[in-house]
């Protein structure tokens, strides 16, 4: 058996997979600072090595230029890498990010962020050990195995790796576009794995992502700032106007108050319900999370719906408003307040906007102000939802199966991961969302990690995946 045979080899061969992992965090590549942009290449050149050392072909696009607040840099390429060509064979597509979040030591990393450290109960830390370096690497792991074991893979492999992820996947869009009836003709489905277990003991497989759309909402009046002590009592002040509005988007218990909104959330199902009953997921796991008591919701399915698949209303910020330390008696001129809803199927964006807009225009008309006001949505992305039902899931099932003899928990997740839906949209193609980290490993924080047993694990994960989803029909 192919599979038994792989298996056998990763568990032999893990402290060469954990090297590799330290090669590729040795390497800076924070997309998010210039002075680290030579890094993120030089991470692009890494990877564009191992895979051809291992017989890929490998293929690179370039995005083109960036303008990073008025200075112009050279955006890293996207990695096309193709193993296997047979026409009778599937072709899987995998994406990942070989760029990372900044780190200092200053920021309180107990270890130099740059300098792979295992620590006795075998985690492995160091920036991008978990997002997203030891997935990308575990895909390349399992390339390894099976020419080293002169094994063919059970499906053809492409990859499509790119270096400005934490950094909005600037210049990655058009080409996902554009390569998609060229380079990604062939490809069956898509699996990427750059997200994370609900918890730190049992593997999942996700298959939906909120949606995002963000509101600015402006009030302004006077020419300039004025003084209280003069105007105050006698003028309209956006402030005031801003926070009425504010104050009737949601309710402290979490309501949104916008007429409408939940006229557009799809039903929870019987069958729904069901994924939410044996979840590893406990009410500690949030108070750790949040580092304070302060939940709304009292049980582990209401508390999961409302991040996963209820939609969600929250407020940012104040742009113009007096906010240092102090006494000031300003009247601030011009105030804009920042709001953000997260959305779920069936919401649609533009009729969320829409709705956004008539509410908070006719309560602003009930104010009888004679400040102005608009409003307007500055960015969203829509919501993601896959079904665990479809082929490309079960065959992911089965290998959690087969690894971890656990069936792996169906999760959702109350963030974006926008390429998820690029690649759904461009290709027309099933995406599975495969993570190999565990929920506390800090993908953005310090002390990053990866455990050791989640790293050969997961290679062991993902290998298994391409035998099984190479005997479903996609
Ligand atoms: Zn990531």
């Amino acid at each position: 058996m192919p599979v038994v045979k792989f298996l056998e080899y990763v568990e032999e061969h893990q402290n060469d997979f954990v090297e590799r992992l330290r090669k590729a965090v040795a390497i800076p590549s924070v997309s998010g600072d210039p002075a680290h942009r030579q890094d993120v290449f030089r991470m692009a050149d890494f990877l564009i090595d191992e895979l051809k050392a291992l017989g890929a072909s490998v293929e690179t696009r370039d995005p083109g230029q960036q303008d990073f607040h008025g200075q112009t840099l050279p955006l890293p390429p996207i990695v096309l890498a193709t193993v296997g060509n047979d026409p009778a064979k599937k072709t899987i597509l995998v994406y990942g990010h070989y760029d990372v979040q900044p780190a200092l030591i200053e920021d309180g990393w107990a270890t130099d962020p740059f300098t792979l450290v295992e620590d006795d109960q075998h985690r492995l830390i160091g920036r991008g050990s978990t997002d997203d370096k030891g997935p990308v690497l575990g895909w390349i792991n399992v390339v390894e195995a099976h020419k080293k074991m002169g094994l063919e893979l059970p499906v053809n492999l492409k990859f499509c790796l790119e270096g400005m992820e934490e950094s909005g996947s600037e210049g990655l869009d058009p080409i996902i576009y554009s390569e998609a009836d060229k380079y990604f003709r062939d490809v069956d489905a898509v699996c990427i794995s750059d997200n994370y277990w609900l918890g730190t003991t049992k593997p999942c497989l996700t298959y939906g992502l909120r949606g995002v759309s963000y509101f600015h909402l402006t009030v302004k009046g006077p020419r300039a700032d004025l003084h209280s002590g003069v105007f105050g009592g006698t003028v309209h002040e956006p402030m005031t106007d801003l926070f009425a509005l504010m104050s009737k988007l949601v309710t402290p218990d979490g309501k949104i108050l916008v007429p409408g909104i939940y006229d557009q959330v799809r039903q929870v199902t019987d069958e729904e319900q069901k994924t939410y009953d044996h979840l590893a997921f406990k009410m500690e796991e949030l108070h750790d999370a949040v580092g304070n008591k302060i939940n709304i919701h009292e049980s582990i399915r209401d508390t999961l719906q409302h991040r996963w698949r209820f939609p969600s209303l929250s407020l940012h910020g104040v742009e113009g408003a007096f906010y240092n330390p102090g006494d000031k008696t300003v009247v601030p001129a011009r105030v804009v307040g920042k709001f953000s809803i997260r959305t779920v199927p069936d919401m649609e964006p533009e009729k969320v906007t829409e709705l956004v807009k008539k509410y908070v225009t006719d309560e602003f008309n009930k104010l009888n102000s004679k400040n102005s006001m608009t409003i307007e949505c500055t960015h969203g992305g829509n919501h993601w939802l896959s079904s665990p039902q479809h082929p490309n899931y079960v065959a992911a099932a089965k290998a959690v199966e087969k690894v971890f003899s656990v069936k792996p928990d169906l999760t959702r997740e109350g963030g974006s991961i926008p390429v998820t839906l690029s690649f759904q949209e461009a290709l027309k193609k099933n995406v599975l969302l495969l993570p190999m980290g565990r929920g506390d490993d800090g993908a953005h924080s310090i002390n990053e990690k990866l455990d050791r047993s989640n790293y050969v694990s997961g290679t062991k994960l993902l290998g298994t995946y391409l035998y099984e989803v190479s005997q479903v029909q996609l």
